[in-house]
């Protein structure tokens, strides 16, 4: 019997989804599987023999496309040897290249818009009935986020995302976004406790909410019931077992005194927060239209410091944008000096098409932008290793992440702030539990720990907690 003819024979057919990109396409990821097992589908690791294979991709850089162009091409073959197999391509890529894609891609049978995967195991079907190239784009009548999120995705583990909105409601210069992801679309600030709850029910102890612009949570939504961030924290607090929030991402415009507040008296939130700055330069910021200058960027990150002082900011930035000058790339590492990042995504800029700067000249030679990515990451190891041993000495709380390979015996967390600390193995350890501890040491690299309180009380603290 060939491959072509098992197909429709067998009983249960299987899917392979690879997810590139942002934690929103790995969320987004988990909700497909799950509209996919829904329907009595398996999940398959394998592309080679999976009878759907699907793309969810990312449109950020030209590389991250390519990417998935050589591995659409590795199944060029596969699919001439059985037309059964189908071959999908979502998100921003398909959102962004469109019904161009099947020109490039002829082997390829639905293209589907980051709006439209729900729809995907029906598109499936359709393919399968016989209908050819199905491109969904743009707005969707439906919902992506449902009321009620069906877990079958989740993969498990302490670590879960939940996407608090969709969209973006600005228009920087650079950034593709917009046009593939369409305007703000929050959900339902019950909707969003309820699933973090459920999650919290099958072992999750840290969440971490996502939206591109997460400070404007709930501003597209009626006025008479407006949730924002602060509310969420706030309503986030009574789920008992869960430990930390993280949020991803902020954007300094919306930064308010409210919301300041609110993670300050949040005992979940984590005090490790990013707010890209992008460039520490007020031309380069104009040109990029970020909608803030550095003194703004300044006054809110104050805000947000004098509510926590120990708040850690992590930061993405954009060097070589068209026209930066030397005096703007200095301007850009004295910000990232002065406001003292623990980590920072450093990335080199890469004209987008269908971006507004695309049409500007990209006139920074690549020398001199690799050259400037090096000196950020230089600067930004040697503030890490500022910041990290002013925690000596203080006693904190971490919350277990992993057994690095590198450190037989020992436990990698983190603080309520980020900082990385490890810790003697002992019993009663697992990764999502999080510890009170005294930070003891620095070792060039990480904070050294020390279990605070015996073990029994320990153990007793994660038996009340963890009902283990
Ligand atoms: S804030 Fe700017 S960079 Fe971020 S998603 Fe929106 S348009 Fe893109």
């Amino acid at each position: 019997m060939s491959e072509s003819e098992t197909l429709v024979t067998k009983n249960t057919r299987s899917f392979n989804l690879r997810v590139f990109g942002c934690q929103m396409n790995v969320y987004d990821g988990e909700l497909i599987s799950a509209s996919f097992m829904k329907r009595g589908w398996e999940p398959s690791s394998d592309p080679a023999t999976a009878d759907v294979v699907l793309f969810h991709t990312c449109s950020v850089r030209e590389q991250a496309e390519e990417r998935v162009h050589g591995l659409l091409g590795e199944l060029r073959r596969r699919k001439k040897a059985n037309h059964n197999v189908v071959i999908g391509v979502i998100g921003c890529m398909a959102d962004r290249e469109g019904r161009e894609l099947f020109d490039r891609e002829p082997h390829v049978d639905i293209v589907c818009g980051s709006r439209h995967f729900p729809e995907l195991p029906d598109m499936v079907e359709r393919v399968l009935g016989g209908e050819e190239r199905i491109c969904e784009l743009g707005e969707s009548p439906n919902p992506v986020d449902e009321p009620e999120r069906n877990l079958a995705g989740f993969p498990g583990g302490y670590q879960a995302h939940v996407a608090v909105m969709r969209g973006c409601d600005l228009n920087c210069t650079y950034c593709i976004v917009p046009s593939v992801r369409g305007r703000v679309e929050s959900r339902p600030a019950a909707e969003i406790v309820q699933e973090v709850a459920r999650l919290v029910e099958h072992g999750v102890t840290e969440v971490h909410l996502l939206g591109q612009t997460i400070d404007s949570y709930g501003r597209d939504l009626p006025k008479e019931d407006r949730p924002d961030l602060a509310l969420l924290l706030d309503e986030l607090e009574s789920i008992e077992r869960l430990k930390r929030i993280r949020l991803v991402t902020l954007h300094p415009s919306y930064v308010d005194q409210r919301l300041a507040d609110a993670m300050a008296r949040s005992s979940k939130f984590m005090r490790l927060l990013p707010v890209p700055m992008q460039s520490g330069s007020d031309e380069v910021l104009k040109n990029m239209k970020r909608g803030y200058n550095s003194a703004l960027y300044r006054q809110r990150i104050g805000l947000l410091r004098d509510a926590m002082p120990d708040l850690e900011l992590v930061s993405d930035w954009i060097v070589g944008f068209p026209g930066e000058s030397d005096q703007d790339f200095d301007d850009t590492l004295e910000a990232l000096e002065e406001h003292g990042f623990l980590q920072s995504y450093v990335f080199q800029y890469s004209p987008r098409p269908g971006t507004v700067a695309f049409e500007i000249e990209d006139d920074v030679p690549k020398k001199v932008k690799a050259n400037r990515n090096h000196r950020m990451l230089d600067l930004q190891r040697q503030i890490a290793r500022q910041r990290t041993p002013q925690l000596v000495g203080q006693v904190d709380s971490i919350m277990l992440e992993s057994r690095p390979e590198r450190s037989p015996g020992k436990w990698l967390g983190r603080t309520r702030n980020g900082h990385y600390a490890l810790i003697d193995e002992q019993a009663d350890l697992a990764a999502g539990r999080e510890i009170p501890v005294n930070l003891v040491a620095y070792n060039g690299r990480e904070l050294v720990a020390e279990l605070r309180g015996d073990l029994e009380e320990v153990a007793n603290y994660q038996r009340q907690e963890f009902h283990v």
